[in-house]
């Protein structure tokens, strides 16, 4: 009933010269975005969007949501909740069916938008729509799975016992910055397709992407009040909808940190008892043994930890390696490391782009500083010229004796390197859970019992074995974390839509 988007590949002439010919369209467009409330964009103090690998490049202006938008957003998909959530399912999955068509006609654009606004390289860009699309169709043929009939249920001759799922009023999207279309359209799209409304909050780095977004989904039939845009940022907008009585859900994707204040807003409001899906960080691990393979692990290895400049949840922040074949595996990994191409995103010949902002490359640099004092530089990758107006970071790997000198998630193209004796495994997996987080493992070895032990051992919620540990699929390979990593219940698979509906039963003696 349903296939995953074949993507693009890039190596198929045929296929690639009319993308890249269509995407030099998009080289120097200047969008103008601002909140969208029923469907109307509205105006307000413009702010300049530029280009994180260079910001001397303008890409466009936003203007961030004030009050009176935050509170017309909130009447208005209050109003339109009942409407939309007895819209028989069908049509609401048609609509998302139909959004991530227009997500496919609309590509270029939405890739370039992610290069250029978000620093992504085009292979992620390519990645990312391609993940948005399969989240939409993913959760319309779910939500006609669930929703398309109540459950009957046994009970007494003549009587009629029927469980229904319902949404919960208006869900509260907030998504981070780093992936901006697949991330956001994910939580965008699950809540609608439940019967839910929606106000989705993008990051405020990347809001041109969440507008056009937006303007697709009421293109492709999401009514105009169902689905509301707030740009703006945290402290303001996303504070302002957390502590809103009306509101029936929030879905959240970021760190760990604003989920608590999240949490914690939520149990100090007044009103109802409300779900928060909060998808977090994570202090991942690779684990490699003696009996795997050096050139494969270190090919996942460079691809788990700098892709995206190390800017994704799921990417390799530690890698444990047996000692006996440590020496080697680093040999081989200063190599590689020496093939990434560092610089504008917007070339197809870039592996690794810029990070998100200013901030963000200041506290990585603060970071690569003291852990070089800690530990033991291992590789550290001179930026080419190029790169000096931009927010670049040189990917780095140090060698360090303990997971517990890294206090906290490191957003950014670092791997930590860890040596460990074979006798010592049961202290890795200590030391691995002890941070509290749980989101991936990397896991490279020939034993298959021994993997599938620390695959059992490890608290995480995905474990990749002999392959790197990004990019997850959706229906394929369903993502999220435990403990500090986030709440469950997995994007992409087949509980997700679970905590976004209510349950009615109804016992029926007519
Ligand atoms: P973040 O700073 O927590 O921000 C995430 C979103 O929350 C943004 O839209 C942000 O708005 C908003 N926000 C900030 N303060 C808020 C508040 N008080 N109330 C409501 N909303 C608020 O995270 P980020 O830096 O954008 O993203 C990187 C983090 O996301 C990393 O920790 C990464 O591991 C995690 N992540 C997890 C997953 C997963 O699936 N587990 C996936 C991707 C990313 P502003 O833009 O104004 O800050």
């Amino acid at each position: 009933e349903r296939k995953n988007s074949k993507g693009l590949n890039m190596n198929i002439i045929s296929e690639s010269e009319p993308f890249f010919a269509a995407l030099e369209k998009y080289a120097q467009t200047q969008w103008q975005a601002g909140p969208l409330v029923n469907g109307k964009t509205l105006a307000g103090d413009l702010v300049d969007v530029v280009s994180p690998f260079d910001t001397t490049k303008l890409v466009g202006k936003v203007a961030f949501a004030d009050k009176q938008a935050i509170e017309t957003a909130i009447a208005s998909a209050e109003g339109a909740f009942g409407r939309w959530t007895r819209t028989p399912v069908e049509t609401r999955a048609n609509a998302l069916q139909k959004l991530a068509d227009l997500l496919e006609e609309n590509r270029e654009e939405l890739i370039a938008l992610c290069t250029r606004e978000a620093g992504k390289s085009i292979q992620d860009g390519i990645d990312e729509v391609r993940e948005a699309v399969d989240f939409c169709r993913y959760y319309a043929v779910q939500a006609k799975k669930m929703m398309g009939k109540p459950e009957l249920l046994p009970g007494p001759t003549g009587e009629l016992n029927e469980l229904f799922l319902q949404g919960r009023g208006i869900f509260v999207c907030i998504s981070p910055w780093n992936f901006p279309l697949a991330i956001f359209l994910g939580q965008v799209s699950a809540a609608l397709a439940a019967g839910n409304t929606v106000i989705a909050k993008p990051a405020e780095q990347t809001c041109v992407v969440g507008y056009r977004a937006v303007q697709l989904a009421h293109e492709a039939g999401i009514p105009t009040d169902v689905l509301q845009f707030l740009p703006g940022t945290g402290a303001v907008v996303g504070s302002a909808l957390t502590a809103d009585e009306r509101i029936g859900g929030v879905c959240f994707t970021g760190s760990t940190g604003t989920a608590k204040l999240i949490n914690r807003t939520l149990a100090n409001r007044d009103g109802a008892i409300i779900p928060l899906i909060a998808e977090t960080g994570g202090q991942n691990a690779m684990v490699v043994d003696s009996t795997s393979q050096p050139e494969q692990v270190v090919n996942d290895v460079v691809s788990s930890s700098f892709t995206s400049a190390g800017q994704r949840c799921s990417a390799l922040r530690v890698l444990f390696l047996q000692e006996d074949i440590a020496d080697r595996v680093l040999d081989v990994m200063k190599g590689a490391m020496e093939q990434l191409t560092i610089g504008n995103p917007s070339s197809v010949k870039t592996d690794v782009g810029p990070v998100i902002d200013a901030t963000a490359k200041a506290n990585l640099n603060a970071h690569i500083d003291h852990i070089k004092q800690v530990g033991k530089l291992i590789n550290q990758l001179e930026l080419p010229a190029g790169t000096e107006n931009g927010h670049f970071v040189a990917p780095t790997a140090v060698e360090i004796d303990s997971i517990k000198v890294l206090e906290k998630e490191h957003f950014g193209p670092i791997l930590h390197v860890i040596r460990y004796k074979a006798a010592d495994l049961a202290k890795v997996i200590d030391e691995i859970n002890s941070t509290g987080f749980g989101l991936t493992l990397g896991i490279h070895s020939r034993n298959e019992g021994h993997a599938l032990s620390l695959a059992d051992k490890v608290n995480v919620g995905n474990v990749y074995i002999n392959r790197n540990q990004i990019g997850a699929v959706v229906g394929v390979q369903p993502f999220g974390g435990q403990g500090l990593s986030g709440t469950g219940p997995k994007a992409g698979g087949p509980h997700y839509l679970t905590r976004f509906v209510t349950e009615k039963t109804r016992t029926n003696n007519i």
